[in-house]
């Protein structure tokens, strides 16, 4: 395979090289933290008043944990590491799992993170020839302006459509052929149906490859994403805190997501013991910025799950994998004791072939007793009128799961198109228990 790269000199740099590179780029983290208040508290604390101080590498694991309520503490600015007048830019994030957190950019900031989102879209193949739709928020959530600041660096004619309005992006693709799109898994599956339903297929389309993420989703809702809309579809992972996209993604391989050492150093660990993991083993993914002025963070803990993959990518970069997201430390849901997460649902339902696009979890309080309701949408020719055909389906997809998640649910079948859909971030959980 000819492997297409937007900065060999970085993207095939030799470990060794690569490492020497990070630690000079921690040093100079740590001058930009120590002029926030916060981390001058932190790391004096560990004992640590001067970039000198930090020797090796290794010297990270001695480097304070930073939490998102430690974000959420210093909101707004507790954490600007410049003056005022050098930023020239605020993210925030989604708030997905309370208030959003802040995070300044100066321009050199946004600048490396437009050469980091370069590089993500030239690894899966998308060139300056590539028409690029651009289907997520435009605003405070960073894939919107994250992906189109990369997209124009590449050369790409970008469309900004932003997120939601299905049938105007329809109108979008078809009037500008779109070759390359941005969005979140559960919205294109969403916009494949409406295409379907409208009649057009993948073939009046000049459709080629696909973004996908903002949200966790299995590889089976990858597959069904490929071969319904006939496409290749490349995973991002990417938060606000790091940024926003860009921070890893996958290559023509997809083989786990390439994570950019020069821009974050990473760490993989047990988020009970907060001891380090080796490679192979899941546990929460801790980031350390390596290249951000205005707010650098220091071993921050993105409540994200994966492990790195071993071994060498076919297409020759050196900076290592992470593997597919399973989902934040705090998704997990307990269900009458219990341990289950939602991609486990998620994960069968999209390897049942009658599943169609979207499904939703409810969890309810019977009594003492929790309730677990998995609500789905089923293709039409499954509503025959036949209520055996259906309550059979019904019970063949609350078994499976049942051995798989060791719960067993009540299934409901809808109609597609028949539950909620989100323009942005899936909410696929809703727990209706009451808190004590
Ligand atoms: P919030 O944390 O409020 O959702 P962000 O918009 O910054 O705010 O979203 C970043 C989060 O989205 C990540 O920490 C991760 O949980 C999730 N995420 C982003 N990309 C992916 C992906 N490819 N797979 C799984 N989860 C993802
Ligand atoms: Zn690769």
């Amino acid at each position: 395979m000819n492997v297409p790269v937007w900065n060999p000199a970085i993207e095939f740099m030799e470990r060794e090289a690569l490492e020497r590179l990070q630690l000079a780029h921690l040093r100079k983290t740590i001058a930009w933290a120590l002029k926030t208040p916060f981390y001058q508290r932190r790391l004096a604390d560990v004992g640590l008043t001067r970039p000198d101080d930090i020797t090796s590498l290794r010297d990270v694991r001695n480097l304070p944990y930073t939490t998102k309520d430690d974000l959420r503490d210093a909101y707004p600015d507790g954490l600007l590491a410049v003056d005022r007048e050098q930023v020239v830019r605020l993210h925030t994030s989604s708030g997905t799992t309370g208030m959003p957190t802040v995070i300044y950019h100066t321009q050199r900031d946004i600048d490396h993170w437009t050469e980091l989102v370069a590089r993500c879209i030239t690894a899966t193949g998308a060139t300056r020839r590539d028409v690029f739709q651009n289907m997520t928020n435009y605003g405070l959530f960073t894939g919107g302006l994250g992906l189109h600041y990369g997209a124009e660096r590449v050369g790409m004619l970008v469309i900004p459509a932003s997120s939601g309005n299905t049938g105007r992006q329809v109108q979008l693709m078809r009037n500008f052929q779109t070759s390359v799109v941005h969005a979140t898994p559960s919205y294109l599956l969403h916009l494949q149906a409406v295409l379907a339903g409208e009649g057009i297929g993948p073939d009046q389309l000049g459709l080629r490859k696909a973004f996908i993420g903002a949200e966790p989703h299995s590889e089976e809702t990858r597959r069904k994403i490929e071969s319904l809309l006939r496409i290749e579809a490349y995973n991002s992972y990417g938060l606000s805190e790091m940024n926003g996209p860009g921070v890893a993604f996958e290559c023509l391989y997809k083989t786990g997501l390439h994570l950019w050492e020069d821009a974050y150093f990473l760490e993989v660990i047990n988020p009970h013991t907060l001891q380090p993991l080796a490679e192979g083993e899941t546990g929460e993914i801790v980031m350390t910025t390596l290249q951000r002025q205005a707010t650098p963070l220091l071993r921050y803990r993105t409540r994200d799950l994966s492990h790195l993959v071993s071994g060498h990518c076919a297409c020759g970069r050196s900076h290592r994998r992470l593997a597919r997201l399973t989902g934040r430390s705090d998704d997990m849901l307990i269900i009458n004791g219990v341990n289950v997460f939602p991609s486990q649902i998620e994960d069968l339902l999209m390897k049942t072939p009658e599943v169609g696009s979207n499904y939703l979890i409810q969890l309810e309080k019977r009594g003492s007793l929790d309730r677990l309701i998995v609500k789905t949408e089923i293709e039409a020719r499954w509503f025959t009128g036949h209520r055996a055909t259906l309550d059979d389906l019904r019970e063949r997809i609350s078994e499976l799961l049942r051995s798989a998640v060791l719960v067993k649910p009540v299934v409901e079948l809808y109609e597609p198109g028949s539950l909620p859909v989100s323009e942005g971030k899936a909410k696929r959980v809703m727990d209706l228990r009451p808190v004590f």
